[in-house]
């Protein structure tokens, strides 16, 4: 039996076992995955907007020799982090279902059972891409994970989307010797594309090195082709490979299944008590970017790590601490 025990070893999970031992309390960490598992499924050498001040965890400093941490800094400064602080992690360890109430709940999992006192839902929603819903959207020449551009070096790949993430894959890709289509569901790219993506971006869809469509669905996906419709009908397009950067959602049917209810606001927001992040089922806590619901640019690490000492300060009958959760300077754009 743990006093806690938190589903997801993402950065916001770590931080409340860190903050939950510091309090004296036991807490154990599961992640279907590997440690931090959302970060090493990005774009290899991806730099993060935030500076690493913004995402350090239990005041462990994050030095990094440039002005922003890499994917591989973040990587490695969470395992030093998880490391330092001795944490429980239970890694490639699905949880499943939850039994009981507060102070003696029983958690199944893919290996096997857990008890804890009370829980903590840290699982992000990164491992559910939005996905496309027309034929040929489970070829495998689709994906909704952008690695690193080499794969794509002298083939035809569609980018599908237009903020960030697409921004930057078209871009990588295109410089890395791919022919590169972006196709925009609306008339132009996303004014939170950050302002030092967006002009080179823009420029090389007027030099005509980039091919951009706009107002342009998907149609179908081929095996050597795609389909589109524009503002002047369908149009086939060669095409090798997809990369579809339609964003991400929390799994809903996981929350609800624990007997977190989801507000009906549009967003499916988990309902939760903002001073404390307890949910609508006594003794499981919601914390992190999966508390937003569809409004995935609400949290992310930089404001979402404070969630942890909200939390505990309620297991441990503290006064929770104001004005940690003010959002940052950082706004997603996933
Ligand atoms: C490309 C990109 C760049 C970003 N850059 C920044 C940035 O610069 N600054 C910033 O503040 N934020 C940034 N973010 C947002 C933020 O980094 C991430 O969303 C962050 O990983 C969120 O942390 P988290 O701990 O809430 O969730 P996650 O890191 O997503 O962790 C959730 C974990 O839960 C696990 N899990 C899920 N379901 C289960 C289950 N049933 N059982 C067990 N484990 C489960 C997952 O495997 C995962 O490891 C970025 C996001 C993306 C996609």
């Amino acid at each position: 039996m743990v006093d806690l025990l938190v589903v997801g070893a993402g950065p916001v999970g770590l931080a409340c076992a860190i903050e939950a031992q510091r309090h004296g309390l036991t807490a154990r960490v599961l992640d279907k995955g590997a440690l931090t598992n959302s970060i090493l499924g990005y774009p290899a050498r991806m730099e993060f907007f935030s500076t690493p001040d913004l995402i350090e965890i239990g005041d462990h400093p994050f030095p990094v020799t440039g002005y922003k941490p890499t994917r591989e800094n973040a990587l490695e400064y969470y395992r030093m982090v998880a490391a330092r602080e001795a944490l429980d992690l239970r890694l490639y360890e699905t949880m499943l279902g939850l039994e009981g109430t507060r102070g003696a709940f029983t958690i199944t999992t893919s290996r096997g059972t857990h008890h804890a006192r009370h829980l903590v839902v840290a699982t992000g929603f990164f491992d559910h891409p939005n996905r496309l819903t027309v034929p040929g959207a489970d070829l495998p020449k689709v994906t909704h994970y952008y690695r690193e551009a080499f794969p794509y070096a002298h083939q035809h790949v569609a980018v599908i989307g237009a903020r960030n993430s697409a921004a930057k894959a078209a871009l990588d890709c295109h410089r890395h010797g791919a022919s590169v289509t972006l196709v925009v569901r609306g008339p132009a790219l996303s004014d939170r594309i950050k302002y030092w993506i967006r002009p080179d971006l823009e420029n090389r869809i007027k030099e005509g090195s980039i091919t951009a469509h706009f107002s342009t669905v998907v149609e179908e996906i081929r095996q050597t082709s795609l389909v589109v419709r524009g503002p002047g009908g369908l149009l086939e397009i060669p095409n090798d490979w997809v990369l579809a950067m339609t964003g991400y959602q929390p799994d809903f049917a996981f929350l609800q299944r624990l007997g977190i209810a989801l507000a009906d606001d549009g967003a499916q927001t988990p309902v939760c008590d903002p001073a404390t992040f307890e949910t609508t089922r006594p003794g499981v806590y919601i914390a992190g970017t999966v508390c937003g619901g569809l409004n995935t640019g609400r949290w992310f690490i930089e404001n979402g790590r404070f969630h942890a000492r909200q939390i505990v300060a309620h297991l441990t009958g503290q006064r929770a601490p104001t004005g940690t959760t003010a959002p940052g300077h950082w706004k997603t754009e996933e």
